[in-house]
């Protein structure tokens, strides 16, 4: 049976992708998109409904999971309404506190609604925090830098904010400058340098395409009719 499938963002630069790649895709079912300017795709010859209300899309069409990549403000609204209505979420959107969260864990798992956050899908990335995390017992001279396109609203990225809390978990003495530029012509790039007295250890990853983030999607819905709980990270979805 296809996953039924509603798209949050569609018109943004993930949410585009992401329904670019599900739209033909056997196994899955795009039964609504949700935006917020609807008028917008009144010229588009569109076979899925856009909706611009949450409530009356998931009264309508019964989905299974919401996928969202938008901003913190309009997700928080999307994941809470969707775990009322027993819709699982997965969402890349970067920027929550980490009081919301947390309410966000105890709501999904208080329901036992499956709820994935990540704020990387990048399966490189998400190594990369393993890999730092296990490096941080070495060393206690450590400087992060994350490089991202200039519409980037977060600053730091949520990945270097995950990375720096991974380095204090394992190191607590240690103070950590995050190093953030944006630019033109760059996706989501992050360098984790870990200096000690002759030597210096680089671990660095590169997103080249929104691609990378589409493979770590894909890996979670494979996963997600697993879930019935909160899970924060891919790491932690494929139990890396
Ligand atoms: P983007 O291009 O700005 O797309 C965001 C989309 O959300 C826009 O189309 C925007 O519409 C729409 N939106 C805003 N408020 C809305 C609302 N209330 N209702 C419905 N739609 C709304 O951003 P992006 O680059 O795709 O990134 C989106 C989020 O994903 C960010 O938080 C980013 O950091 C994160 N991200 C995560 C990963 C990951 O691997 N987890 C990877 C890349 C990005 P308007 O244009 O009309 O405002």
């Amino acid at each position: 049976l296809a996953l039924k499938v509603v798209i949050t963002g569609p018109r943004g630069k993930m949410g585009s992708k992401v329904f670019q790649t599900l739209k033909n895709k056997d196994g899955y079912h795009i039964v609504a998109l949700i935006d917020h300017k609807p008028e917008k795709w009144n010229e588009k010859k569109l076979s899925v409904p856009v909706f611009a209300d949450i409530q009356s899309c998931f009264l309508e069409t019964k989905p299974d999971v919401l996928i969202d990549f938008t901003n913190p403000t309009a997700s928080y609204q999307f994941i809470k309404i969707a775990i009322e209505h027993q819709v699982k979420v997965i969402s890349g959107t970067t920027g929550f506190t980490d009081e919301i969260l947390l309410e966000i864990n105890q709501l999904a798992d208080q329901k036992e609604i499956g709820c994935v956050i990540a704020p990387n899908f990048a399966l490189g990335a998400v190594l990369m925090m393993v890999f730092t995390q296990y490096a941080a017992k070495f060393f206690q001279d450590i400087a992060l830098i994350e490089k991202h396109h200039k519409q980037k609203l977060d600053i730091p990225s949520g990945t270097a904010d995950l990375l720096k809390r991974l380095i204090i978990e394992e190191n607590k003495e240690i103070n950590i400058d995050i190093k953030s530029i944006r630019a033109e012509g760059y996706i989501a790039h992050h360098e984790v340098i870990f200096g000690a007295p002759g030597q210096v250890l680089t671990l660095k990853h590169d997103s080249h395409d929104r691609k990378s983030f589409i493979h770590g999607l894909k890996l979670t819905l494979k996963e997600i009719k697993h879930i019935q709980h909160f899970i924060f990270g891919l790491e932690n979805v494929l139990r890396i």
